[in-house]
This record gives C-alpha cells, structure tokens and sequence, in this order.
C-alpha cells in the first residue's frame, strides 16, 4: 500500500465529479434522453466509495485507527455497491429509454444488504470488499447484457468496446471476490492502472454514446412537430431529399392534403388548449390508418399532408375515407363537441411528377372538397407529363 496509490484513488474521484458535470451538460443538451446524468452520478458515487474502502479506510487503519478504518470501509463498501446498481441502472434506461421495472429497481436493495451485511455481521474490509467485489461483477453482466442491444451505427462500436471493457474488469473483479473470500482482500496497486484505464475508456465511451443520442434528439426536434409528433416541414424536405420516396411508382404515389374544418371556431368556442388537443387526438387518428413508411406531416396550423409511395388512387380514398369517418367519431367532452376533416388527394403514376405540382393538385382537391360542403373527400388525377 503506497500513498501514490491512495493519490491516485482521490485524483479519480476529482475525475469522476468532472465527468459527472460533463454527463449532466450533454443530458441538457439532449433534453429528455434517459441514462445520462444517472451514468455520471452512479460513477462518481462509485468511485467515491471505492477510494473509501481501498484508500481511506487502509490509510487510517495503517495510522493506528482501526476502528475507524472499519467505519470508514463500511461506508466505502455501501456507496460503491450503490454506485455499481446505479450504473447498471443508468445502462438500462439509456438502452431501453424507459423507466425502471419494478424488478429492476429492486436490485439495489438487494446489492445494498451485501455491503450492509458484511459491515454489521463482520466488519472487516474482507468482507466488505467481497461484498464490493460480488456486486461488481454481477452489475457488470447486467451492463454486458445491455450493452449487447445495441447493434446498429452508429452506437455499435463504443457499445462494443464497453462490453470488452466490462469483460476486462470482470476478469479482474473475479479475482478480488476470489481473494477476498479467502481473507486476503486489499488493495491490489500492480493492476490499479489498468483498472481505472478500463474506467476511463468505460467513462468515454458512455460520453460518445450519450453525445450521439443528444444530436440525434436535437436533430428529431427540428425535424418534428412537438404538438402532434408529425414532420414539420423541413423533416419532409430531408425525407424527400434523403430517400427517393417518391420515384418508385409501380402503384403510384398519392399526396393527400387534410385541413381541420372550421376549427378557428373550435379555438373560439372551447378555447386554445382544447383547440391543442383536439390537433394531437386528430393525429393519433391519422397515424393509427397509416403505414409506417407513410409520411405524416403539419404544414402549419390545422393543415396537414401524407405522402404515400406505391398507393393506387382507390386505396388512398379507401384510407381517407377510414381518416374522415374515424375524425367524425371522435368525441370532445365539456360541452361536448364533434369534429370534421376535409382531404384532397392527388394521385400520379409518372415517375418524373415533380413534388411541388403534387402539393398544389392535392391542395386544388382540398379547396374543392371545401366548396363541396366539407366532411368530404376530393380526388384528382394527375396527367402524364408531356414528352
Ligand atoms: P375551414 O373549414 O375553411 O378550414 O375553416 P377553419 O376555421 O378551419 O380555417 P382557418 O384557416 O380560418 O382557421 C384556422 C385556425 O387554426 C386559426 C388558428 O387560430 C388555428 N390554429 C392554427 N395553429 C394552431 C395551433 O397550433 N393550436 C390551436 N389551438 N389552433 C391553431
Ligand atoms: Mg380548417
Ligand atoms: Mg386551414
């Protein structure tokens, strides 16, 4: 046991509470995505712990003090077992992006009565540092099990270089509990490098995965429209330009165009935040008559537009036809109120149709649909492009 050793263990707690802030920031950066700033609080509390029960306690039990040293290594083990859950933890949430089952969350006060356990019944660092050593290895298969989810690009490679870390330090971690539980539990300084630089790559690669998902979601937000989840239009730009959606035209494609009818006098009558509501349900309607593939859009207000590739004219008015009488259906409490949708589709079979000539027949159709009373579908054909 050197004092360099026990340096090292504080200088990794200082690292900790940096990477600690650097997880919070991108967590804020990334509004909503879950597993970041747990990651960064669970490592610093681990890390904390750790210097505790391998440094502290072993200084002040050299010093003369063994009965703090004992106190001191208890408080070390509980904290860095807490740490460890909450690590696997945060790899949970981040790769499922939900919250915690109820199992899940009742694996840390099992991992807590080991440490807790050890420190009450024993109380020595053997057996807090087996209870450390344990709960280590186990929160690194979770992590492992996780961590194996991720599969596509570009999460992948640091996914997968997390896992080979963890493999790392389960070898390593599987000797401690081996040592320790037979008495010869301590500190071990020849492998203490390679220990915290497993850490760090660890550290870094949640940092890289944390920052790809932060600009994915800053991406989704300029391309959706948060009230009603549609695209707005710039994300139906960057469809447009990133796939040739609407090429293909074995079937043809249908542009539909769709306007709430009179809804300035639904916010007149029953205010702006149900005339909100009213927005979000009608799009829970489209979305659930719609294929995956299909392009939902707002262009503003309460008018809105689905682009659906390899669509015949008669199968596009079979499904506004689904959209207008499911919209009719839905029912608004507190005065009780019904509301109507208007559609005009435009259909093309020619491969060459440019988009915007699209958007204005399907917007002629609407208008006429309008005219026609409203509650009511209008469908237009458009013709071959002269050669
Ligand atoms: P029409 O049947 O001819 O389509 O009549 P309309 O009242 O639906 O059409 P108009 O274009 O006159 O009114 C659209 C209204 O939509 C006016 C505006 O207050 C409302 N609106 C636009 N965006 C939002 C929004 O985000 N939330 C709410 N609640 N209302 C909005
Ligand atoms: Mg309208
Ligand atoms: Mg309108």
């Amino acid at each position: 046991m050197t004092t360099d050793f026990y340096h090292l263990l504080i200088s990794d707690c200082a690292l900790a509470a940096v990477l600690l802030g650097l997880f919070f920031y991108v967590s804020r950066v990334s509004r909503g995505v879950r597993g970041i700033t747990a990651w960064g609080v669970a490592h610093f509390v681990y890390s904390l712990g750790a210097a505790l029960l391998d440094g502290t306690a072993q200084v002040v039990s050299q010093s003369g003090s063994p009965e703090l040293a004992r106190v001191i290594a208890g408080l070390g083990g509980v904290l860095a077992c807490a740490g460890l859950i909450g690590l696997a933890w945060s790899v949970i949430q981040f790769v499922h992006q939900r919250a915690l089952l109820p199992v899940e969350r009742a694996l840390m006060p099992l991992a807590l009565a080991l440490p807790l356990g050890g420190w009450v019944l024993y109380g020595d660092s053997d057996a807090q540092g087996a209870a450390m050593s344990a709960v280590e290895v186990f929160a690194l298969a979770v992590m492992i099990w996780q961590l194996r989810l991720l599969r596509t690009g570009p999460d992948h490679v640091p996914a997968r270089l997390m896992m080979i870390a963890c493999v790392a330090l389960l070898y390593l971690y599987g000797r401690d509990l081996a040592h320790a539980l037979t008495g010869r539990y301590g500190p071990n300084p020849s492998w203490v490098n390679a220990d915290l630089s497993i850490w760090f790559m660890l550290n870094f690669c949640m940092l890289m995965l944390a920052s790809f998902r932060a600009a994915e979601s800053l991406r989704q937000s300029a391309l959706f429209d948060p009230l009603t989840g549609a695209l707005n239009r710039r994300g139906l730009d960057s469809e447009l330009r990133s796939s040739a959606r609407f090429v293909t035209l074995e079937g043809g494609l249908a542009v539909v165009a769709l306007d709430l009818d009179h809804f300035k006098a639904v916010n007149d009558h029953h205010g702006h935040q149900t005339g909100d509501r009213v927005l979000q349900r009608f799009s829970d309607v489209v979305r659930g008559c719609i294929r995956s593939d299909d392009l939902f859009v707002r262009l503003g207000g309460e008018e809105f537009m689905l682009v659906l590739r390899e669509t015949s004219p008669e199968v596009a008015h079979l499904l506004a036809e689904r959209i207008r009488t499911q919209v009719m259906s839905l029912e608004f409490a507190s005065p009780a109120f019904r509301i109507t949708v208007s559609l005009g589709i435009a259909h093309t079979r020619h491969r060459h149709t440019v988009f915007n000539d699209m958007m204005r027949l399907a917007d002629e159709a609407l208008y006429a649909a309008k005219r026609n009373g409203r509650n009511c579908i209008e469908l237009r054909l458009h013709p071959a492009p002269a050669r």
